[in-house]
């Protein structure tokens, strides 16, 4: 029995609040724990 299981994977950003449906979110460890970033604060992560 072949199941296509569809997961609704929403991440939001936790800077500005997008979620995956409108932008690529990116999850990274930081400190050991998870966050979620969208690629538009990515480079604000990068540079601190
Ligand atoms: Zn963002």
């Amino acid at each position: 029995m072949a199941e296509n299981k569809q997961d609704n994977l929403e991440l939001e950003c936790e800077h500005c609040g997008t979620t995956s449906e409108l932008t690529p979110v990116v999850t990274y460890v930081y400190q050991g724990e998870e966050k979620h970033i969208c690629t538009h604060c990515l480079p604000m992560l990068i540079h601190g």
